[in-house]
């Protein structure tokens, strides 16, 4: 017994000293996927230091351009591969992840505050920013957001890229030189080390894009779940990677000889984390030291607020160079597809099934009077409702005192209408 009684003791021990000197997930896995990459395709590397000449020749041209640069805006469709319905992400995060990229990417966050005084002179609006597609690859209308049940409990993006493969459970990129793909799911196996993962330019077509765990997607309105990762700065980094940015302290594992390829970062030892004190200083960097408030490091998501010029530069070369396409990606324009005269626009319900509440939302084409009827399989009216002068409909409809059932739910524009359907199952 008193054996026993001293296991115990040990076993709670180890737990409570596991616990409490846990380390954080490592931000970001991109680095050694590359790695994976290049040993599986040997075409990689050359590929890339074709890329890496157009980049430093578009820097060259462009120096002193930047004020005169153009937005250019990326589509952006979400993959959302879900178990739990906690992991089914809503509507309203995803729309407040867009905006936080788009503060992010403009230098328009809050927390630009936070920037310490040595490093503004170089934050800077990198004229980047991000819209949810509003047409699909056949021009046909989207909410730009794909939900998908699986039955694994998450994937390993760490270890395979089955997420990005419909035939392995997972769902199949949108064509990347018209889309960012982005797949957010539960994350097992070694993945459970990090919370994103991303594809640099080069690499190849079906696996392009971000894969970022779920609990870190949302904004400064609708927080994600996951501690010190939940406003949305994981995809801010790994978008930055999609669009060819190094990590800030050019993975050299604290040598002082790596590079970011970007002149207005300071040489930095090694990733820092959580929120460090100003100056923080490594291989001599000088009085500023490390720029750990740069979306590149591996702060907490409150510690992380500014791209530099010389980021946005690299950013944009990539948009002009192995990424040129996406600039005239039709992916936010107006549905020009067979089903747009029908579906005018594309109406999201989540959750579906629903137990009684669900938000329903929808992208209208332009301000709009809108009218929600929700009819029973007997085509009773068992819900009304209409808005004056909307652009972005986002209603709750709560049917907890209906019988379990198909209902209809049909939104009426001034342009046009849609419906569709809503499983009650409580
Ligand atoms: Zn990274």
């Amino acid at each position: 017994m008193r054996k026993y009684l001293l296991l115990l003791f040990v076993s709670v021990f180890v737990v409570s000293a596991g616990t409490s000197l846990a380390q954080k997930p490592k931000r970001c896995g991109t680095m050694d996927y590359l790695a994976r990459q290049m040993a599986e395709d040997p075409t990689l590397a050359s590929k890339m230091a074709d890329i890496e000449k157009m980049t430093h020749e578009f820097e060259t041209q462009s120096a002193g351009m930047r004020t005169s640069s153009t937005v250019i805006t990326i589509p952006v469709v979400f993959h959302v591969l879900y178990h739990t319905t906690a992991q089914n992400i809503s509507d309203l995060k995803i729309l407040d992840q867009i905006a936080t990229l788009n503060k992010d990417y403009a230098y328009l966050n809050a927390d630009t505050v936070n920037t310490p005084a040595a490093f503004r002179p170089v934050a800077a609006n990198t004229n980047i920013q991000f819209c949810l597609a509003t047409q699909d690859p056949n021009g046909d209308p989207t909410t730009g957001i794909i939900r998908k049940y699986i039955t694994a409990t998450g994937f390993d993006p760490y270890t395979n890229q089955n997420i990005k493969y419909t035939a392995q459970g997972g769902d199949d990129a949108w064509d990347r030189n018209k889309y960012l793909n982005i797949w957010t799911s539960n994350f097992t196996g070694a993945s459970t080390q990090i919370i994103g993962i991303s594809q640099f330019p080069g690499g190849a077509a079906a696996t392009d894009g971000c894969v970022i765990l779920y609990g870190t997607i949302g904004g400064e309105t609708y927080h994600g779940t996951t501690a010190y990762y939940n406003l949305g700065r994981t995809a801010t980094h790994e978008i930055g990677h999609w669009l060819n940015l190094y990590h800030i302290w050019g993975d050299d594992g604290g040598a002082c000889n790596g590079s970011d390829y970007v002149t207005d970062t300071p040489n930095q030892a090694s990733e820092n984390y959580s929120c460090v004190a100003f100056p923080h200083i490594t291989c001599n960097n000088g009085p500023n030291g490390d720029m750990y408030v740069n979306y590149m490091d591996y702060g907490d998501d409150n510690c992380l607020n500014m791209f530099t010029a010389g980021q946005g530069t690299r950013m944009t070369a990539a948009l002009n160079g192995p990424r040129i396409s996406i600039k005239t990606s039709p992916g936010c324009q107006e549905p020009t597809g067979i089903n747009s005269t029908a579906r005018q626009f594309a109406v999201s319900i989540y959750p579906n099934p629903s137990t009684g509440e669900f938000v329903l939302t929808s992208k209208l084409k332009d301000l709009s009077d809108v009218e929600v009827i929700v009819t029973n399989i007997l085509g009773e009216v068992v819900y009304k409702n209409s808005s004056k002068g909307i652009s972005y409909l986002v209603q709750t409809i709560d049917l907890s005192d209906q019988s379990n059932g198909i209902y209809m739910v049909e939104v009426r524009t001034n342009s046009g209408m849609s419906t569709q359907k809503v499983v009650l199952n409580r």
